[in-house]
């Protein structure tokens, strides 16, 4: 099988990402200059997600409803089909999951996180334990609601900053049976695999791995349940890493994941780069159960709370996951801008992975303390100098433990997200070159500290100061050394 990966060699033997796509409808971008920057920043309360995107050159805060729509999908919007129920437009999703998931039931919901509450509220009671690799934020919200908690049954490497690991979102098949033969088989609703793990770095797992975790799934007599929100890049992953589907297409691949889970759910946002999401599933008994809620919560069965324009582009943007050149053109530009930054001893996370690029806060600023906030602080400097807006995965994150003391983060990391076909690699380029000059002065960059701060998900609104005035000092080095240059 001829490998479509948007790879291709140059005449020196480099391995280079192409764009398989042209652009046809564009979105004007600025590029303001660092004074008007730094008053940006400083408006926002040093809080990424506090700015407005006019003040932002490269938005990579997120992949979630961010990836570029293709022409199909734009175009299948206008055969719509509105309706109440019935609406053929369903009919053509529930047909597209079919052939990409191989599952006969269809749950259409308003977006991912709708799927896991209806799938909590449905499963998981007071006491019960939900093992998995590692979870997302809305996912361990939604199964604590009912009582429930998550364990995270991650391999040794899956945290590691630095790994040639291929699989880091693999399961450690030993650290589950353990905790079944601890509780008992029967605390446990389900085990969770997420796809592509989004919060340590977009890494994949393997097939072999989640054979395993089906061989205890059977033996325990507990359901498998797929978080498909990034499973195209997984699969993608598969292909590229594990030796037994190299020559298996990625539509075989998908098959060969979904095959193995009783329940599968998916942020649409995320897979099929348009809004909404989807619970699926070939058992009956379980379609039935979920189904009455998806109507009390959600809309009638044919819409499930999207608009039937986002299910038309929902289905062509679910087939376009079975191409290699749409699922491999993030992952290719991640791997060139890791592998770019990586030799040039800048602190990444390792091997590249599906959703972004992880740059290691804690290897970057190795003097700003952890109560101080490096990823926070990483971010904001590197918007100053930059105008990319990335997002903070460290200790504002976090929260405060009873005596009011800050939870300190596993790991401290400014993820810089790659969505689908939205950027150009001389855009990439300015992202390695801009932070490679902030890595050559990142004595200058310092803390941040807490100026208003929300008892809840306090990542979302807070706003903070830094610990001394080097943000206008960082400023006026840059403007040293690029003049009046953006
Ligand atoms: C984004 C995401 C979700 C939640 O989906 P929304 O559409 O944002 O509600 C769930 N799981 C994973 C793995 C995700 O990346």
């Amino acid at each position: 099988m001829k490998d479509k990966s948007p790879v291709i060699k140059l005449a020196g033997g480099e391995q280079f990402p192409i764009e398989l796509h042209k652009v046809r409808t564009v979105q004007k971008l600025q590029l303001k200059p660092i004074e008007e920057r730094l008053e940006a920043i400083k408006a926002a309360g040093y809080n990424s997600f506090l700015m407005s995107t006019r003040d932002i050159f490269l938005d990579m805060l997120t992949d979630s409803g961010t990836n570029a729509m293709s022409d199909q999908q734009v175009s299948s919007m206008l055969q719509a089909d509105d309706a109440y129920a019935g609406s053929q437009s369903f009919d053509r999703a529930k047909k597209a999951v079919r052939d990409v998931f191989n599952t006969k039931y269809f749950l259409p919901v308003h977006q991912g996180r709708a799927a896991e509450h209806i799938i909590a509220q449905a499963f998981v009671k007071q006491g019960h334990i939900v093992p998995m690799n590692y979870h997302f934020t809305t996912t361990k919200a939604h199964f604590e609601l009912p009582g429930g908690s998550i364990d995270e049954i991650f391999t040794d490497e899956g945290l590691k900053i630095k790994s040639t690991c291929p699989f880091k979102g693999n399961i450690d098949i030993s650290k589950l049976r353990a905790l079944i033969k601890k509780h008992g088989a029967d605390k446990f609703p389900f085990i969770r695999m997420e796809a592509s793990t989004n919060l340590i770095g977009g890494q994949p797992f393997s097939i072999a791995n989640m054979r395993q975790v089906r061989k205890v799934c059977d033996q325990h007599d507990i359901m498998l349940v797929l978080d498909a929100s990034l499973i195209g890049e997984n699969a993608y992953f598969v292909k590229q890493r594990e030796k037994a589907f190299k020559n298996k297409t990625i539509a075989e691949i998908l098959h060969t994941l979904c095959d193995l889970a009783d329940l599968i759910y998916f942020s649409s946002r995320k897979v099929s780069s348009t809004r909404g999401g989807g619970i699926c599933t070939n058992n009956v008994k379980l379609y039935d159960k979920l189904k009455d809620m998806v109507i009390l919560y959600e809309g009638f069965l044919t819409y499930g709370g999207m608009s039937v324009r986002e299910i038309e582009a929902m289905a062509v943007g679910l087939r376009e996951t079975q191409d290699e050149t749409v699922i491999g053109q993030s992952p290719s530009f991640i791997k060139y801008l890791v592998e770019w930054l990586d030799a040039r001893g800048i602190p990444v996370v390792t091997p590249p992975g599906g959703l972004g690029v992880h740059v290691d806060a804690k290897g970057f600023l190795p003097h700003v303390p952890q109560k101080e906030y490096p990823a926070g602080a990483l971010i904001a400097a590197f918007y100053l100098v930059s105008g990319v807006r990335g997002m903070e995965r460290g200790t504002i994150s976090s929260v405060r433990d009873d005596s009011g003391e800050d939870v300190l983060a596993d790991v401290e990391l400014m993820r810089l997200a790659m969505p689908r076909r939205v950027f150009t690699l001389s855009q990439i380029k300015y992202v390695a070159d801009r932070l490679q000059w902030l890595y050559k002065n990142r004595k200058l960059v310092g803390g941040l500290k807490f100026e208003y701060e929300p008892t809840v998900l306090r990542f979302f609104l807070g706003r903070l100061i830094p610990t001394s005035d080097w943000p206008e000092k960082l400023a006026a080095k840059y403007k040293k050394d690029f003049g009046d240059s953006l």
